[in-house]
């Protein structure tokens, strides 16, 4: 069977491409090996699928080159997804700072995309397991329901993270084979293992913070685990944080610690009392036995009060690795951007041949980046087949 493009991966981008694509006459397969397509959309957002932010900006992906995602961005924006999403009469609501999700559940909106497949006239074929790919002039993809041809090959089986539900890492694979660079991979937005061990005192513990690696800092929560940190901000953080690269804390970032300890009323108080004004108990007795001698605050030093400052403002945390791909909810890094055009996804060696989605070296933020990523990345290559 020959068709004008066969997309390997019914996720996300796979989807929204085969709708692009089938919208424009032509004859598309989807592949995919899952029961089912759309199976981590499924279960994204906590079932509720956070699918876009109304905020989202190119600087708010990590690449290694920040610029690649522009173009597709600018072509297929938040407002666009908006459009879609209500003419399917899915309700949404935004949760918070430009994050939209659904009210219902997330398979309203896997739902809506297979109506979309099928309106355009888009097969999909489920429990498929693709075992070879080779170019002959056209792409000829062998799979375990058959073989099928195609003018274009679109690879859109997402990255590593979440192998459970059918991360299989053959995008990479397949991009090697062509001759593709690859940038390294590794998990991320993903919870974080601190080194010699997490907290026994302080798991469940969750607190408002700025959290910073390198030059990036996120305020959001975070929240104390067994092994390390976990969170919001621990998950922005940990797309920008490098393996040796110490984590700062400001766990009160709007105060002035040293100034407070100085000034506050009352301060015949216990430090552990002193923090207990602004951080919850646990973290507060956790904070005061670092501190030796239980001293009331107004015996303090100077050079104690700013050592306290210092704990409180620059609490620095040396990570040994990541939760890893299977909690992670992405793949950072992937096919090198420097292989595709940043309007279609093409690849520049292979013609014919693309990229889409979570495989190419573009990572969203936590907050909905990642689905606009899909959508936007599978709309141009859509577009281009
Ligand atoms: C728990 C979790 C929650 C998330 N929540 C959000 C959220 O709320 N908002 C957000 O923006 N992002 C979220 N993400 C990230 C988001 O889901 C991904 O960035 C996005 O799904 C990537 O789209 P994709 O189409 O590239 O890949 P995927 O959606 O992963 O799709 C790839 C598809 O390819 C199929 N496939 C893989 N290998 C093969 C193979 N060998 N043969 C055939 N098919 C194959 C897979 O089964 C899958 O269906 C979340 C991720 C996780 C893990």
């Amino acid at each position: 069977m020959r068709y004008d493009a066969i997309i390997i991966g019914g996720g996300a981008a796979g989807l929204f491409c085969a709708m692009t694509a089938g919208r424009r006459g032509k004859r598309v397969l989807v592949i995919e090996h899952n029961e089912e397509a759309g199976r981590k959309i499924i279960i994204s957002g906590g079932g509720r699928c956070n699918f876009t932010n109304i905020h989202t900006t190119p600087e708010n992906f990590v690449s290694s080159n920040p610029h690649f995602c522009r173009s597709a961005l600018s072509r297929y924006t938040p407002e666009d997804l908006v459009r879609l999403v209500k003419k399917h009469k899915i309700e949404f609501y935004e949760k918070k700072l430009g994050q939209l999700f659904c009210k219902e559940n997330s398979r309203s909106i896997v739902d809506m995309l297979l109506s979309e497949c099928r309106a355009a006239r888009a097969e999909i074929k489920t429990r498929c397991e693709v075992l070879t790919v080779s170019k002959d002039g056209d792409f000829k993809v062998e799979t375990s329901g058959g073989t099928f041809r195609s003018q274009s090959l679109v690879i859109a089986c997402g990255g590593l993270s979440f192998p459970k539900i059918g991360a299989s890492g053959l995008g990479y694979r397949l991009a090697r084979q062509f001759g593709l660079k690859i940038v390294e991979t590794r998990p991320s937005l993903v919870a974080m293992v601190v080194e010699g061990g997490g907290w026994t005192d302080l798991a469940g513990v969750s607190v408002d913070a700025e959290v910073g690696s390198g030059k990036q800092s996120f305020r959001e929560n975070i929240l104390f685990t067994h092994r390390g940190l976990s969170g919001p901000a621990i998950l922005q953080t940990s797309n920008y944080w490098k393996k040796g690269e110490d984590v700062v804390v400001d766990l009160l970032p709007e105060k002035d610690v040293g100034e407070l300890l100085k000034t506050i009323d009352g301060n015949n108080q216990r430090i552990q009392n002193f923090l207990g004004l602004y951080l919850p108990q646990r973290l507060a007795r956790h904070l005061a036995a670092k501190v030796p001698g239980d001293k009331p605050v107004s015996k303090l030093s100077a050079k104690e009060r700013d050592e306290i400052a210092a704990m409180l403002h620059q609490w620095r945390f040396q990570f040994s690795q990541t939760e890893g791909y299977d909690r992670a909810e992405v793949t950072l890094g992937g096919v090198s951007t420097d292989e595709l055009s940043s309007t279609t996804m093409g690849s520049k060696r292979v013609p014919g041949l693309y990229f889409i989605g979570e495989v190419v070296d573009v990572t969203g933020w936590l907050g909905g980046y990642n689905f606009q990523w899909a959508w936007a990345s599978g709309f141009a290559a859509g577009d281009a087949v």
